[in-house]
């Protein structure tokens, strides 16, 4: 398998070569030069397969410079019951006939980001130890990514985390979790500022080429190619569970959605050959990607125009992934997503109204639907009434939105993106009381906190890391952010 750029420009490369890298060298992303079918023998075969021997297949099919043996390996110690809390590690909830939820976030941080980062721990892990070399991942979090990220990174030989949070806005059980952390590989800086702050300092150190080359800084953001086709697996696994009693054989699926990552697995899936009917994308109140589907407009926001809500890790103002997604839209043509990208710089927007590509969508099974505060709540009192299971503010955004885009006889899966307690003040607010927690968190906010208080200071930041992550004499090749 070799990868290319979504804008054409980038010679090919094999998958540990773009596994640590960010954008390509001509600013798109990087993309399979071809989705590998699976044919329905083959689906059966895999049918009963442990999770963990399920990734190993489909990882196998993306990364083809790893041993077999080495990447069984790492999946099986990614993927166990210890970390995931159930040997199914993505279980399967019936709710009523033909709805189920696919729960994801029974990981170290209760989000669905956990099932791809820890694989990512494992991965980076690996393929700096084979190269000799180290990484310094600098990130920005509002809240979910950065403690994925630490969770994941943490204790793992090689890899030191910064991770920078706007101080004392964080809610306390996302603070916990992380600077709660007591591992040396592990870094907290609480800025002095919002979120936006923090991430201008990551892009400041980030685009000081010869500091990154130097301190060997790298990212995990969502655009990480790793992530996507980690969360590949688990629309196979959906799709096993809900078919194993034999009846229907399409199933839907609606993703609460962000920046893209996840709901382009599912259509990764679909486009490997799992029989996929609808992928029903679902938007907060930043509704930019239903915009898209609906009227074939993409039209990023600014910063100001992005709403503050409490599905808070889908507020988002562009999405990430979107272009990965659109360069297939268009024929996998890399001049033509890059004539599209160059339309968003200049003119804030481009258009496929009325073209054929647009008419595309429906080949491709998507549709949307945008969500708001008021029927996040109301939909998480009627989940709490109907089947007695709370849920998050994120996928009750998608449970409301799949609503509209059930069909008779076709499966509808809903993906849980994270559990309520993470969200304690909307589930308060909605149902007059405090989400339960596992108990393994419960009483983390009284546990002792490790973070380094920093003013919005860029000269201050790169001392702090220059001090902690000595400079390496070759330049890596490590992440554009
Ligand atoms: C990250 C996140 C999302 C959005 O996922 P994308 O892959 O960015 O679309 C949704 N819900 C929760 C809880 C998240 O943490």
């Amino acid at each position: 398998m070799r990868y290319l750029s979504t804008r054409g420009g980038m010679p090919p490369q094999r998958f540990t070569d773009i596994l640590l890298g960010g954008l390509a060298p001509d600013g798109g992303l990087v993309v399979p030069e071809h989705y590998p079918a699976i044919d329905e023998a083959t689906l059966e075969k895999w049918r009963a397969l442990p999770y963990a021997d399920l990734a190993f297949v489909l990882l196998r099919l993306f990364c083809d410079d790893i041993a077999d043996a080495d990447l069984h390996a790492l999946v099986r110690r990614t993927y166990t019951a210890e970390t995931f809390g159930s040997p199914d590690i993505v279980p399967l909830r019936g709710l009523e006939t033909d709805l189920h939820l696919l729960q994801l976030s029974n990981g170290p941080t209760l989000a669905f980001k956990d099932v791809a980062m820890q694989l990512l721990g494992h991965l980076f892990e690996y393929v700096l130890a084979r190269e000799g070399r180290a990484l310094n991942i600098l990130g920005a979090t509002s809240g979910d990514t950065g403690s994925a990220a630490e969770y994941a990174m943490r204790g793992r030989r090689g890899i030191r985390v910064f991770m920078l949070s706007p101080a004392d806005r964080m809610s306390p059980f996302q603070t916990a979790q992380m600077f709660s952390l007591r591992d040396e590989n592990i870094f907290n800086i609480a800025v002095d500022g919002v979120f936006d702050d923090c991430q201008d300092m990551v892009k400041a150190v980030s685009g000081d080429l010869r500091f990154k080359a130097r301190h060997a800084i790298g990212t995990v953001n969502s655009i990480n190619w790793a992530r996507v086709v980690a969360q590949v697996v688990y629309y196979f696994k959906a799709w096993f569970a809900v078919t194993a009693e034999g009846g229907a054989r399409e199933v839907s699926f609606t993703v609460p959605s962000g920046n893209f990552g996840n709901v382009l697995a599912g259509h990764i899936a679909r486009r490997m050959g799992l029989p996929i009917r609808r992928l029903v994308v679902a938007t907060n109140e930043n509704d930019v990607l239903d915009e898209f589907f609906r009227t074939g407009v993409y039209r990023p926001r600014a910063t100001a125009d992005t709403h503050q809500t409490s599905s808070p890790s889908m507020d988002i103002s562009k999405a990430s992934n979107f272009e990965r997604f659109v360069w297939d839209l268009v024929g996998q043509d890399g001049a033509r997503t890059a004539a599209l990208w160059r339309e968003v710089e200049t003119r804030g927007a481009f258009d496929l109204s009325g073209t054929p590509e647009f008419a595309r969508i429906g080949a491709f099974g998507f549709v949307s639907g945008a969500s708001n505060h008021a029927t996040r709540l109301a939909t998480i009192r009627e989940t709490e009434s109907r089947y007695g299971l709370v849920v998050d503010t994120h996928t009750a955004d998608g449970l409301a939105v799949a609503q509209r885009w059930r069909e008779p006889g076709v499966p509808m899966v809903c993906l849980e993106t994270a559990l309520p307690a993470k969200f304690a003040e909307t589930i308060r607010e909605a149902l007059g009381r405090d989400p339960g927690r596992p108990a393994a968190y419960e009483g983390i906010e009284s546990l002792a906190q490790r973070y380094t208080r920093m003013p919005a200071d860029v000269a201050m930041l790169k001392r702090y890391v220059a001090e902690r992550a000595p400079a390496v004499d070759a330049a890596p090749t490590a992440a554009a952010a």
